[in-house]
């Protein structure tokens, strides 16, 4: 089910159930603002989620209400986790869906990279 990205943050979903270490991960990096763990299905040859530890429901959630460290943070383990897995020179993909267009399921944020191939268009047509 897509999400309504403006409902608000339920402590249920599937992520916030990972970072309590209810449910395993293939944790990949972990710091004081994120985790990172690779998809259960995966849609590339390296395919991994780069959540923050934080409560926010979306990009849009985040954008709006976290404070100036949470952002510095994530955004910084992001580019870490692509960094340090060696794909800076090959190139690598982000991609955060927010809302019922983008097909966003998992109300938590999630910054999608993708790598490992030539990933083709941007978006199917
Ligand atoms: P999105 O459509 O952007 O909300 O993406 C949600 C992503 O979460 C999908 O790529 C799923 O494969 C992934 N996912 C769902 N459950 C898990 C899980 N338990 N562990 C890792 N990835 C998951």
């Amino acid at each position: 089910m897509p999400v309504d990205a403006t409902l608000p943050y339920d402590d249920q979903n599937i992520f916030a159930k990972i970072l309590r270490g209810e449910i395993p991960n293939k944790t990949v990096y972990e710091d004081d603002f994120a985790l990172a763990f690779h998809d259960i299905n995966p849609q590339a040859p390296t395919h991994i989620l780069v959540i923050p530890k934080g409560a926010y429901v979306s990009w849009d959630d985040f954008s709006s209400n976290a404070g100036e460290a949470e952002i510095a943070g994530f955004v910084r383990a992001v580019g870490k986790v692509a960094r340090e897995a060696g794909y800076v020179e090959p190139g690598y993909r982000l991609l955060a869906n927010t809302g019922p267009d983008s097909h966003q399921e998992v109300p938590h944020l999630h910054v999608h990279i993708f790598a490992g191939e030539p990933l083709g268009p941007m978006l199917a047509r």
